[in-house]
């Protein structure tokens, strides 16, 4: 997907600022965050948004899950807790097109979300 955002941060042809990664999965902090740790998660393969998840994404979606409780650990966020979040289509306000799991904390997080 050469023409996708996340693609190309995963590929290194666009800059970002990682938190830790694996194999199958990277973590890089959110350029707009909106709290003072955000962290997206990303399969390092193109899956367009969690609406195009499968059964044969099993083992990726583990692999995120896991990523991201290395990141609230790494971040401190693990004891307090912290949010993660998919947004899927307009009304959730995703805006790329690449499947992120949103690692949020370091501050009380209001519910329900606005
Ligand atoms: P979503 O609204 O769920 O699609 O989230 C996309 C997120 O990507 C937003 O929180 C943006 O701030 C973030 N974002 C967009 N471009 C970049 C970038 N180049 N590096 C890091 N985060 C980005």
């Amino acid at each position: 997907m050469n023409d996708c955002l996340f693609c190309r941060i995963v590929a290194g042809e666009l800059p970002s600022t990682p938190v830790l990664g694996t194999d199958t999965t990277y973590a890089f902090r959110d350029v707009n965050p909106g709290a003072p740790i955000h962290v997206l998660v990303v399969p390092r393969e193109h899956i367009a948004d969690a609406a195009a998840v499968t059964p044969d994404h099993g083992n990726v979606l583990a692999e995120m899950f896991q990523t991201a409780q290395q990141v609230a650990s790494a971040e401190g966020l693990s004891e307090r807790g912290y949010r993660l979040v998919f947004n899927v289509g307009p009304d959730s306000g995703n805006s790329v097109p690449h499947l992120h799991l949103h690692v949020m904390g370091g501050r009380v997080m209001a519910w329900p979300p606005g």
